[in-house]
């Protein structure tokens, strides 16, 4: 399938670009697009002829759009979604915190572990679609949903990332040693949570990991809040998870001195330790001043892929089409009395000058306009909609959820699984209400049961 997006403004850019997508990968300008007529996958009937720029099987124009690369989120519990932020006090290490919310809260724990954990996953999945994440790194248990799932699938509409080693801690895990030194994991990174806390213990395990890392394995550090400069040289990488922080212990990672010395990543954590929302996260990080916007981005984007290793983080050519479209500040839909440029422009040229260069700040998640995973289309605004749907974009198994005033159509059944989630516990809070009914959505399998995995 081909994608034509024009008139779309790059974060922090002046000038308008097209964006071009095909075979899931950005490609070079008009040359680089396939010529019209071949077959779709998704039953794109009408196909538009070739112009000045090329051909396209859906073509798009949104004139002062922001484009930005599908975020990654370094850090998450996919299965730890369904839970609210548990605790009321901050503490002085994670060992203290989870003590504390599993005598306090023994009930509201037990009520979500009754929900079975795919499902609790699946949410944790859409939780990151719906923030814009277009790529998860899953800390702790697999859930297949890797980059061995099928492309695109309804159960996967953004990839996650399985294939770290994940020790849990030094404090939580008692084999640490062993499974840090395991020669067949060498070649791996091993994502570790490391200076989780402001007292003396999380000060030394840092200290304590680096010495045993007898294989100089490549470490991924989780919080850091403990950690030095020095230290921080040592990990190939830290995941600055900002709002868990504050919340659990009213104090972050010094990221403006440890960023200098190791690759600054971005992460979420769960919704035990923070808001679902993966901007309310990078509000508060710009919060912090200790982050610039174009450093925060590029922990989102090009420092996170390069990490991870992964095809994307660019609006590249070559690079996976993994893009995220807001409506910025200047964005201005476009008058119904006027004359629009073409079938398919949604927003005016007539962009708020004032409003560039276009950053991060002040966006939300209701801004989202299109999510786009490795070229598929994965979540579309209302305003977007009709425009793909009368253009022949197939929105089978898709769905729609209200998102505070925007409807979203998401890919897959979402209604469905939070149906089945309220089933086991009717108290889940999410920050959607279904749409219904909504004609086409296939209906997801029941869940059922499995094991369960206390946080
Ligand atoms: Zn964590």
């Amino acid at each position: 399938m081909h994608l034509q997006i024009d008139h779309v403004i790059p974060f922090m850019g002046e000038a308008p670009v097209s964006l071009y997508i095909s075979e899931g990968k950005f490609v070079a300008g008009p040359s680089g697009v396939e010529s019209a007529g071949s077959e779709s996958a998704w039953g794109v009937s009408s196909v538009h002829g070739a112009t000045a720029s090329g051909s396209a099987h859906l073509r798009l124009d949104l004139p002062g759009v922001l484009a930005l690369p599908g975020l990654i989120n370094s850090h998450d519990h996919l299965e730890f979604n369904c839970f609210p932020s548990l605790g009321d006090r901050h503490h002085l290490d994670y060992v203290a915190w989870g003590k504390d919310i599993h005598a306090r809260y023994k009930p509201e724990i037990d009520a979500v572990l009754r929900i079975p954990a795919e499902g609790r996953a699946l949410w944790g999945v859409y939780k990151n679609l719906l923030g814009g994440v277009t790529t998860v790194v899953q800390h702790g248990l697999r859930w297949g949903m890797g980059d061995l799932a099928p492309r695109g699938s309804a159960h996967t509409p953004i990839r996650v990332v399985e294939t770290t080693q994940s020790i849990h801690s030094v404090g939580l895990e008692a084999h640490w040693k062993r499974r840090l030194n395991n020669p067949r994991r060498w070649k791996q990174p091993c994502v570790i949570h490391i200076g989780e806390g402001v007292n003396e213990i999380a000060a030394v395990e840092v200290e304590r990991l680096l010495r045993w890392n007898l294989l100089k394995r490549r470490l991924i550090g989780v919080h850091g809040i403990a950690m030095t400069p020095a230290q921080a040289s040592r990990f190939q990488a830290l995941v600055w998870c900002p709002a868990s922080n504050y919340f659990l212990y009213g104090k972050t990672a010094e990221v403006n001195r440890l960023g200098k010395n190791t690759s600054l990543l971005f992460g979420t954590d769960s919704t035990l330790t923070g808001s679902w929302d993966m901007w309310e996260h990078i509000r508060i990080a710009l919060q912090t001043e200790m982050s610039s916007e174009a450093e925060l981005l590029e922990s989102l984007t090009t420092k996170a892929a390069e990490v991870w290793d992964l095809p994307t983080g660019r609006l590249t050519p070559g690079y996976d089409a993994d893009l995220v479209l807001m409506r910025a500040a200047g964005t201005r839909p476009v008058d119904p009395g006027a004359e629009p440029r073409g079938l398919h422009q949604l927003y005016s040229e007539d962009i708020d000058p004032g409003a560039r260069p276009y950053g991060l700040h002040p966006l939300s998640s209701q801004d989202i306009l299109l999510v786009l995973s490795r070229g598929n289309p994965v979540l579309v605004d209302e305003s977007l909609f009709p425009v793909m749907a009368r253009e022949g974009f197939s929105f089978d198994s898709w769905s729609a959820v209200k998102l505070a005033k925007n409807v979203k159509y998401v890919q897959g059944d979402l209604p469905a699984l939070m149906a089945q989630i309220h089933q086991f516990d009717p108290s889940v809070q999410f920050p959607v209400e279904a749409v219904v009914p909504y004609p086409n959505a296939a209906g997801a399998g029941p869940l059922t049961p499995s094991p369960q995995t206390a946080p």
